[in-house]
């Protein structure tokens, strides 16, 4: 359920709206293509970031046949101008629906929204829907603003109406300026993103608001559930700070929300499946990128979980979390 894919290629958005920061596809060699930020190398991306039938392949020898895909953080355009962040949401969410059409069985899709402009990110959730996307895939912070900021309220009003779900990814990484060297924004910053998005949102009442939103975290909950002793026991020394907009404790939440199984790590898995069950706990990958669980859910199947558990795991957790039938994908 946590899978990326990209168009095979994209517009020069730079040259068109004219300022930089947009990702632009270097197709250098065959199979492969450079991912470029003005003039600075971002990532080189095999053709299993935009190819259908190679990723199909690459799944099936993990006996696995239907990926949830999303876009590439890097391309979600929270920075640009609102009607040009819409035109890039549009862009990419048009080519994920061509995709689902094409490929019912295999590909399941989630959007992705001009974050910075409430207002154009609830007209793209109507458009998203009847395009037959089942969610959306956000950021953990917009431009640095925290997800329980007020101005957001009408994005999960609208998803609430329309039965979208929400994968709310980690991304822009705090504290990335100072520290480059050993990969740390993606080792340390991505899990403390996770746990900023949600923190934000318990603290600030989102769930409560909204109670029928489906919001899945990545990467098990980064370092949430692995600190939540931390935080609940902030909530209780110091409620002064904590528990300004929200009385309820933060330990409450754990399983009304999804999470993903990429933990690399069994014993982290199985405190993961305690705090939430297992309905609550999805097959993630990160597919098709290294950090990811690439051979997918393997380390799950030698943990000798029950059946019924696995089965939650690879299946019913996500359609659940979709409002979606297993029927549809046989
Ligand atoms: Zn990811």
């Amino acid at each position: 359920m946590h899978t990326h894919i990209m168009p095979k290629n994209l517009p020069d958005w730079e040259a068109k709206f004219g300022y930089d920061g947009f990702i632009r596809l270097d197709h250098h060699r065959k199979s492969w293509a450079r991912m470029m930020q003005g003039d600075k190398f971002f990532r080189e991306i095999n053709e299993n970031c935009w190819d259908p039938n190679v990723r199909i392949d690459e799944y099936k020898a993990f006996n696995t046949s239907v990926q949830v895909v999303c876009t590439i953080p890097v391309l979600f355009a929270y920075f640009a101008k609102p009607e040009h962040g819409l035109e890039v949401a549009k862009y990419l969410n048009d080519d994920i629906a061509e995709l689902i059409k094409k490929y019912p069985k295999n590909y399941i899709g989630l959007g992705t929204l001009p974050m910075q402009s409430p207002d154009l990110a609830v007209k793209e959730l109507y458009r998203i829907k009847e395009i037959g996307l089942v969610g959306v895939q956000i950021g953990s912070n917009i431009e640095n603003k925290n997800l329980h900021e007020p101005e957001f309220y009408p994005i999960w009003d609208a998803c609430e109406k329309l039965d979208l779900a929400v994968l709310v990814h980690p991304w822009n990484m705090m504290g990335s300026k100072h520290m480059g060297r050993y990969w740390l924004p993606w080792l340390v910053g991505m899990p403390a993103e996770t746990s900023r998005a949600m923190c934000s949102m318990i603290f600030g009442g989102v769930f409560d608001k909204y109670p029928k939103l489906r919001v899945n975290f990545c990467h098990a909950s980064g370092s949430f559930m692995a600190t939540l002793g931390r935080i609940e026991h902030g909530f209780n020394c110091r409620p002064d700070l904590v528990a300004i907009d929200n009385p309820i404790n933060p330990r409450e939440y754990c399983g009304k929300f999804w999470v993903d199984c990429i933990t690399h790590d069994p014993l982290m898995l199985e405190y993961i499946l305690k705090m939430q069950g297992p309905k609550r706990v999805t097959l993630g990958s990160d597919y098709p990128f290294p950090l990811g669980d690439l051979e997918i859910g393997a380390f799950i199947n030698d943990m000798n979980l029950d059946y019924e558990v696995v089965n939650d795991i690879f299946c019913n957790s996500t359609l659940e979390w979709l409002n979606l039938k297993r029927e549809q994908f046989l």
